[in-house]
């Protein structure tokens, strides 16, 4: 090798490496003093403005090491569509909402639901990324995302008047076929991300005995007929429930509420939620009592 090649080759080490956008490919270019954690809900918003006194961001969760969004470009981080104003209390939604208003005499076994963003066309793409392209790097930045979620479902506790407080998560499972062609289960990912940065033990308390076709395609009343017998506890789902009652503080005037957060990537129509929620108020001993939270990653 001459001396102009091994120069060329220091040269290309010692270059700054030219990041591409995890999402669009295209190379990241940052304007001079332009910074990624804008584009983060919890950067945007100082402890003391978005949350209160009593819920501060360090207080929710531990911050990541490495920013899952520096990995994004400007253009893509603009689209991510956070659902910051609620206007339906029930599932979360950002618009006006008439499944929770309809679903009447269908009971609801859950509290509400929250989710990060609306499912909007760039939002799908990355889920489908994730998903069904096994674009495993897209998980850290859903998973990220998701604790938006997680802070929203806290921060309506607070406004209940209540202690802002999740004891388990869990999530929605997938079938076993499903399992084996996908190789993971995408609700279950998302959950144990979010239970890593929370530090709240993930347990497997649901499972689902068959397949469904889309929800969004039936009606109505055919979906809440489908989604009879889909899901069932797991064998052991009363008995991991009743050690956690066991450690909980009898002391506390709430200690026998346990509260449960059932993670899912997509919320449709809350069918889903409300069926494993319900499974999961079925499976326990009826002296303790559930409250079971939803937390989704988008809201469609
Ligand atoms: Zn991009
Ligand atoms: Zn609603």
């Amino acid at each position: 090798m001459n001396f102009s090649h091994w120069l060329a080759k220091l040269y290309a080490l010692l270059a700054p490496k030219t990041e591409v956008c995890l999402a669009c490919n295209r190379p990241i270019h940052r304007q001079q003093g332009a910074d990624f954690r804008r584009y983060d809900p919890f950067f945007q918003n100082t402890d003391s403005t978005l949350h209160g006194a009593s819920l501060t961001r360090s207080s929710l969760f531990t911050r990541p090491t490495e920013h899952p969004f520096i990995n994004l470009c400007e253009a893509c981080l603009c689209q991510m569509a956070w659902i910051r104003i609620i206007r339906c209390p029930i599932c979360g939604r950002a618009i006006g909402c008439p499944d929770c208003t309809r679903r009447g005499s269908e009971r609801t076994y859950f509290q509400y639901n929250r989710s990060a963003v609306q499912y909007s066309p760039p939002m799908r793409e990355w889920l489908a990324q994730y998903k069904f392209r096994e674009n495993e790097r897209y998980l850290s930045i859903l998973g990220y995302m998701a604790l938006f979620a997680y802070h929203q479902v806290l921060l309506q506790q607070l406004m209940y008047k209540q202690s802002p407080r999740i004891d388990l998560i869990t999530y929605v499972p997938v079938s076993e076929t499903r399992l084996q062609e996908r190789g993971f289960n995408q609700a279950e990912q998302l959950a144990r991300i979010v239970a890593q940065y929370a530090h709240v033990p993930v347990q497997s308390l649901l499972q689902r005995n068959r397949h469904t076709i889309k929800q969004s395609m039936k009606s109505r009343g055919n979906r809440i007929e489908d989604m009879k017998d889909v899901f069932s506890a797991v064998n052991n789902a009363n008995h991991q429930l009743q050690s956690l009652f066991k450690i909980r503080n009898p002391n506390n005037p709430d200690s026998q509420t346990l509260r449960i957060l059932l993670v899912d990537d997509v919320y449709t129509t809350g069918s889903t939620i409300n069926a494993c929620a319900h499974q999961l108020k079925k499976s326990i001993d009826p002296v303790h009592k559930l409250e079971i939270y939803s937390l989704t990653w988008a809201r469609s």
